[in-house]
């Protein structure tokens, strides 16, 4: 298993024989690399980890008040606006949302979870419908806060 023994060992945890934290490159860093196929919309492991009320690099967000910080799996899956995985944060699962061929990375959609991200950046994916810029779902790509702040930003207080 993945998880260390205080999570318990539920069967559906991920274990070392399918999935490995991997470097992937110097631009994204680590990322979750699954050694063995999934059929789209199969179940792809349950997650778990400890509950955290604060955004931190590597949590996941259970609910608004909630956040699930996992440095053994689910912490480290990459973003790609074409993602192929889905996790439901209420279920603690994760399900291919396509065939996934073995040795593949397995990418989620940040804002599939996340209303504020623990940082925004620029995505590199590569995907026809890349978004460029990743931010949560509830907060603006701090692009567009900058261009909002200039515009409030010209009453005079200089
Ligand atoms: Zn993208």
């Amino acid at each position: 298993m993945l998880y260390p023994a205080i999570y318990g060992n539920d069967p559906l945890f991920p274990h070392y024989r399918d999935f490995q934290i991997v470097d992937k490159d110097d631009l994204v860093g680590k990322g979750v690399i699954s050694f063995r196929a999934f059929e789209r919309g199969a179940l792809i492991a349950k997650i778990t980890g400890e509950r955290t009320s604060d955004i931190r690099q590597h949590t996941l967000q259970i609910d608004s008040d909630t956040h699930l910080f996992d440095t053994w799996f689910s912490g480290y899956f990459l973003h790609s606006c074409d993602p192929n995985i889905s996790l439901s944060m209420k279920d603690m699962t994760v399900t291919a949302l396509k065939d996934i061929a073995p040795n593949s990375f397995l990418y989620m959609d940040y804002a599939e979870t996340e209303d504020h991200l623990f940082r925004q950046f620029p995505c590199s994916c590569r995907a026809s419908n890349c978004r460029g810029w990743i931010s949560g779902r509830k907060e603006l790509p701090a692009s567009q806060l900058h261009a909002l702040s200039a515009t409030i930003g010209t009453g005079g207080h200089y």
